[in-house]
């Protein structure tokens, strides 16, 4: 989230609706890349987790929308400092040439770093909202806070089950 340059923050109201446009603008930019990260893997299941998670990752830019609709908010985009550099990061991958397993570890390497923004993100969200009596957006922020969770947990597995051990095999 870049900090506050020109906004004055008095109210919980006011961080919830910069988290919001800091969310909003970080999920706009993660579907750039993730058609290439899953045309870059190699490993079927890690193809399918990207595919899946841009599908997803529309959904969460939709439920944003209705975030700031319920809290009568102009959904915009604040620039998101923090994914910019990441994607940043993920695009050397996507650039990167060399043993397949070894760059679909590195793939996934970039995309558990985003999972865990937008999962912090998430969850301060909703939490603030929880803390508004803002049951509605609470409820819709908390659906993407989980499957930003389960797609890291996903992640994880299609790491350890199969694309680490290839990595580290004896060529
Ligand atoms: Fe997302
Ligand atoms: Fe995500």
């Amino acid at each position: 989230m870049g900090i506050f340059t020109s906004d004055k923050l008095d109210t919980l109201e006011e961080l919830l609706e910069h988290e919001l446009k800091d969310l909003y603008d970080a999920e706009h930019r993660i579907t750039e890349p993730l058609p290439k990260m899953a045309e870059k893997a190699t490993n079927p299941s890690l193809k399918k987790a990207f595919q899946n998670h841009l599908r997803q990752t529309e959904k969460h830019i939709e439920r944003l929308n209705s975030v700031c609709e319920h809290r009568g908010i102009e959904p915009q985009r604040e620039k998101c400092d923090a994914i910019v550099g990441l994607i940043k990061e993920g695009s050397e991958v996507l650039s990167a040439e060399g043993d397949n397993d070894v760059l679909d570890a590195a793939l996934i390497a970039a995309a558990q770093r985003v999972e865990h923004y937008e999962i912090a993100g998430y969850g301060t969200a909703r939490t603030f909202a929880q803390q508004l009596s803002d049951d509605y957006s609470a409820e819709l922020l908390e659906q993407t806070l989980d499957e930003e969770k389960s797609t890291d947990q996903q992640l994880t597995k299609i790491a350890v089950g199969s694309v680490n051990p290839a990595s580290a095999r004896e060529q």
